[in-house]
């Protein structure tokens, strides 16, 4: 099945996070963010592949999110360019083979479009995306996501550079402003976007599920098709909208190397898989930040019986916490006993 047959049937998870896991792993520089890892550690592309996979995703994202021309050149790797994208497919399909899933490529906001010298750098613009989307029509990838955009100009030449490829298209807008910067609201946007012939819209990243929802909200209510909500999994609030405005005690930037303490845990990420079911969001998973836990129990949460459930906790084994038959009577007392305020 394609993607949109597999959304006729059923909500499509789709778990992202490649850069901030990865980082964390110690396989990628924040900072630039460019995914060398495809090409240094490929295993380690895998291993979160399988770990997503076995959470329940039913994609594998090929991890080419910034391997474009212009980032590239900021790490002076621009002669990897087509073998990082390449190898990247590679390793997406190998994975995705063994659990029937999807394999989406990806592309993303370039940086270099601005909607004040529109010619020039829409040109640029596109040219970056024909190769990328090129190379992986070539190498076998079912649909593309074209994520983190903020201009409706350059996801309009994300839109018409996969469809003049043939190939279903995922547009998914970061909305880490009130409105577009080229001024649409992001409904709007995602109209606009369905209009001219995306098979999905929606948001990802920059916002956490308590802001990002109201918005989705709208936009489900004035589009007509498919739906993609991928917030990241941090508390955001009405006075710190997106990621961007988290502070450390001392004043400065949490984005994007001090964001742990902001992070959501496990059920509440499962509560917003559930929410989104409910306002009837078709492709649900999570951007920065996501990792194969919070995947898991947004599976669950959506009824799906995944691999890695087999390990979904089970406090009722705990040594302290656990049921009757499982605390040996000199532990009952244990957690009080440690701290009497518990
Ligand atoms: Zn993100």
């Amino acid at each position: 099945m394609n993607l949109k047959e597999r959304l006729k049937k059923d909500i499509v998870i789709c778990a992202e996070g490649y850069l901030f896991e990865l980082e964390r792993r110690g396989y990628l520089k924040a900072g630039a963010f460019v995914p060398e890892v495809v090409l240094d550690y490929p295993e380690a592309v895998k291993e979160l592949h399988i770990e997503f996979l076995r959470a329940g995703s039913d994609v594998v994202v090929a991890f080419t999110y910034y391997a474009h021309r212009d980032k590239l050149r900021v790490i002076n790797r621009e002669s990897d360019l087509e073998p990082m994208n390449r190898q990247a497919l590679k390793i997406a399909r190998e994975t995705a083979i063994t659990c029937n899933a999807l394999v989406a490529g990806n592309i993303c906001n370039t940086w270099v479009y601005d909607h004040k010298d529109r010619e020039k750098t829409s040109k640029l613009v596109r040219s970056m995306y024909e190769e990328q989307v090129r190379w992986a029509k070539e190498e076998g990838a079912d649909f593309i996501i074209a994520e983190t955009l903020f201009f409706l100009g350059e996801a309009l030449i994300a839109l018409e550079v996969i469809k003049s490829f043939d190939m279903e298209a995922v547009i998914m807008l970061a909305p880490f402003h009130e409105k577009m910067r080229d001024g649409y609201s992001w409904v709007e946007a995602c109209k606009i976007l369905e209009d001219k012939g995306a098979d999905v819209t929606g948001l990802n990243c920059a916002m956490g599920p308590e802001t990002m929802t109201p918005m989705l909200r709208d936009i489900r209510k004035s589009v007509k098709s498919y739906v993609a909500a991928l917030p990241v999994p941090y508390c955001t609030t009405h006075n710190t909208p997106t990621f961007l405005q988290f502070k450390n005690s001392d004043g400065s930037k949490a984005f994007p190397v001090h964001l742990e303490h902001f992070l959501m845990n496990r059920s509440e990420t499962a509560d917003f898989a559930i929410t989104a079911r409910d306002l009837g969001i078709n492709f649900i998973g999570l951007c920065c930040g996501g990792a194969p836990h919070y995947i898991r129990s947004m599976a669950e949460a959506l009824g799906r019986t995944v691999p890695a459930g087999k390990y979904s906790p089970d406090l009722t084994q705990h040594a302290m916490l656990g049921s009757g038959d499982v605390v040996k009577s000199h532990n009952i007392n244990a957690l009080s006993d440690w701290n009497p305020e518990i």
